[in-house]
């Protein structure tokens, strides 16, 4: 090799070693002193939006918050923080807390194929989530969740709750307090668990309260319904089948006889028509008794909007260029893969679903009507959702349920935090919490479509324009550039196809 080659080879390998760092991290660096100018601000608390304001963030935290005078500033005298080490300028655009996702999943692989890590992390941060709370949570994602909070790699914050059911945690009681008392030592926050019987229940209820460990119970057709969880003190209850479960007379849906909950097209198709045999005034003693039990609700609408509309699903058009072949792999109907499970679909399948949305949405809102706490997730990765878009796609239903978008970013932020414990740093713009920020390009009140990764368009002079997006997305204080992550999500996209 002569010298002009390796030279040019040393040049190349110093090259690439500083764009994968950089690439590892994306745009994400930590500052001791980061500043968001000129912002309209709304808070994770349900309040109006209110600014313009200089936010100061020193080093993970909000260390300031400046209202700016705009007469002070026309007659030269209005305060305004020093310079920080790194700079935002949020005139004309809004500020709002980081998006929390409550039932993430950070997969690396679907249908037993290998999928980057990077597509579902990145993904979330160009959408502006900066914490996930993982339902399904292993040795691997406890390395991701630290990796993260040491900014080795670009990925929310990760909350992590282990999965209760392994093959001996259902066997009998002592195994159930075993296995609670396992993932406690294993590092774990939190657990999900389902379709445990009463008596093992109310044993690894009793541990994980003695453990200190949160509980989100993914609420399926199971011995136990909404009333254990309120007996028990579940933190958060997943999905919703259990609450209808528990408000029906005759304490069972009317099935077919030759139904099977194994068969995963029997299950989604009479989950359909599951809310219709609830009856209202039972329900509303459901309601009264979760909120004075103080058990959430995070009811994840998104992932089963394919059972209404799948059409609508299979045909997104972020799917052109966000939609990993692996995970398209995984979402056509095939029984192996779960939530797959469209198979002979038909429209009356379809018109009951339209029909159990509506009382749904009907018993959401007359749950936080009542005072009942009501959180924000996605479930992405299964049933045609797409990490990142399905939690704004959450938040879309949020608001066709007939909540205020105000509300609506309530639920994924501040609520989100609340169910968690962790509402005293997360998922308010304030003075001591963490810095978990949003600049968004455009209003979210206005259309939350803005915060797609795909934005939105506006007409200016009478011609579409592309707009919206998150610009910033900032993380325990580090600022990621979003559309840096999503081209970097349809770069993995692109180079996966052409494999
Ligand atoms: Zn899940």
């Amino acid at each position: 090799m002569n010298i002009r080659i390796s030279h040019s080879l040393a040049i190349f390998v110093l090259l690439f070693f500083t764009l994968s760092a950089i690439a590892q991290t994306g745009s994400g660096e930590r500052y001791q002193r980061v500043v968001i100018r000129n912002a309209i601000v709304i808070d994770g608390n349900g309040t109006p939006a209110s600014g313009p304001k200089d936010i100061v963030i020193e080093n993970d935290r909000i260390a300031e918050i400046v209202n700016i005078d705009p007469v002070a500033v026309k007659e030269g005298r209005a305060r305004r923080p020093a310079k920080g080490d790194f700079e935002i300028d949020a005139e004309g655009k809004y500020v709002m807390p980081g998006l929390i996702n409550l039932h993430g999943h950070t997969h690396d692989g679907r249908g037993g194929k290998s999928m980057p890590v990077e597509y579902c992390q990145k993904l979330w941060l160009a959408h502006g989530i900066t914490t996930i709370r993982d339902v399904g949570s292993y040795s691997k994602t406890l390395e991701w969740r630290d990796k993260s909070a040491n900014n080795e790699i670009a990925s929310p914050r990760i909350v992590a709750y282990g999965v209760f059911n392994n093959g001996e945690s259902t066997k009998n009681v002592e195994a159930a307090r075993e296995r609670v008392r396992q993932l406690k030592r294993e590092g774990y926050e939190g657990m999900k668990l389902f379709g445990v019987d009463r008596d093992i229940m109310a044993a690894l209820m009793d541990e994980a309260k003695k453990q200190g460990l949160r509980v989100a119970h993914h609420t399926g057709v199971e011995e136990t319904n909404t009333w254990d969880d309120i007996r028990f003190g579940t933190s958060s209850i997943e999905h919703w089948y259990g609450i209808p479960e528990a408000a029906i007379p005759n304490g069972r849906q009317n099935y077919p006889a030759d139904y099977n909950y194994n068969d995963e097209v029997d299950r989604f198709r009479y989950a359909g028509r599951l809310w219709r045999e609830a009856d209202w005034d039972r329900l509303m003693k459901v309601f009264d008794a979760m909120i004075e039990a103080d058990v959430a609700w995070n009811p994840t609408l998104n992932i089963y909007e394919a059972s209404r509309d799948l059409q609508r699903a299979q045909n997104q058009p972020h799917y052109a260029e966000y939609l990993h072949p692996v995970l398209a792999e995984f979402f056509i109907p095939n029984p192996a893969n779960h939530g797959s499970y469209f198979i002979g679909w038909t429209s009356t399948d379809e018109v009951f679903w339209k029909e159990n949305y509506r009382i749904w949405m009907k018993a959401l809102r007359e749950f936080e009507k009542r005072g009942g706490t009501i959180g924000a997730g996605e479930d992405a990765g299964f049933i045609y959702q797409v990490y990142g878009f399905g939690l704004i796609r959450e938040l879309e239903l949020h608001q066709e349920a007939g909540f205020h978008p105000l509300m609506v970013i309530k639920h994924a932020t501040g609520n989100n935090a609340k169910i968690m414990g962790k509402e005293d740093e997360l998922g308010r713009i304030r003075v001591g919490f963490k810095a978990d920020i949003l600049v968004v390009n455009g209003n979210p009140l206005e259309d939350l479509k803005v915060l797609y990764a795909t934005g939105t368009e506006e007409i200016v002079d009478g011609e579409a324009r592309k707009t919206g997006g998150v610009e910033w997305t900032v993380k325990d204080g580090i600022p990621f550039h979003a559309p840096t992550m999503a081209a970097e999500v349809r770069k993995i996209v692109a180079d996966a196809k052409a494999q």
